[in-house]
């Protein structure tokens, strides 16, 4: 069986959402391209007019990771504008985003009112208050490697609508089918089934599987 993974950083796997680097080439397989807070930089225009031509792709099936983050010395008025013009292009080209947020989770729900496409949070592993608090503004979230061992985020898991819910390696060296068996033992499902209703988000989003 081919488990969906939502978003890595490996481009000789096959499946999944492949993460462009800039100015990659566009790969024969799903990608995603975006401009990573991390590389935002005065002249961030470079990327914005890369970023235009390579999002309308037609193996690009999502823009990210982008987002906001608080760790980095990146300025964050020049995060927040980056941000907001890669929403832009995500309306304009009609895909959803994939989130990159660490520790500005107040500051990301603004930015969900301007995006007119789905919005996914990637890599959540925070508190459920948090994930709640997103959940109700209309995000959907994908998890990687901690559910395999993150207790409280395992009971979080548990009671996830499913509709909500992707799964995905990121850069962690593991197998996504590991990360799939444990959700589906979470929430007292089958391992097929839980794939199925994956597939089911990713074509709700327009994400051709
Ligand atoms: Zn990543």
């Amino acid at each position: 069986m081919n488990f969906f993974d939502f978003h890595h950083h490996d481009a000789d796997r096959k499946s999944g959402i492949y993460n462009l680097k800039f100015n990659e080439e566009a790969p024969g397989n799903f990608f995603s391209a975006g401009i990573h807070p991390n590389a935002v930089s005065d002249d961030f225009d470079e990327k914005l007019i890369w970023l235009q031509q390579i999002s309308a792709h037609e193996n690009c099936v999502a823009i990210g990771e982008c987002g906001l983050d608080g760790l980095i010395g990146v300025d964050e008025e020049l995060q927040r504008k980056a941000f907001f013009a890669q929403i832009e292009i995500a309306n304009s080209v009609k895909k959803p985003l994939i989130i990159h947020c660490v520790k500005r989770f107040s500051q990301i729900y603004q930015f969900r009112k301007l995006a007119k496409v789905p919005m996914i949070i990637h890599g959540f592993n925070k508190r459920k208050t948090i994930g709640d608090d997103l959940l109700k503004n209309g995000f959907c979230l994908s998890f990687g490697k901690s559910v395999l061992y993150n207790v409280n985020l395992q009971d979080f898991v548990k009671h996830l609508p499913i509709e909500k819910l992707f799964l995905e390696t990121d850069s962690a060296d593991f197998e996504i089918k590991e990360l799939y068996q444990k959700v589906a033992d979470l929430k007292n499902m089958r391992l097929e089934d839980l794939s199925e209703k994956i597939k089911n988000n990713l074509q709700n989003m327009q994400i051709p599987i």
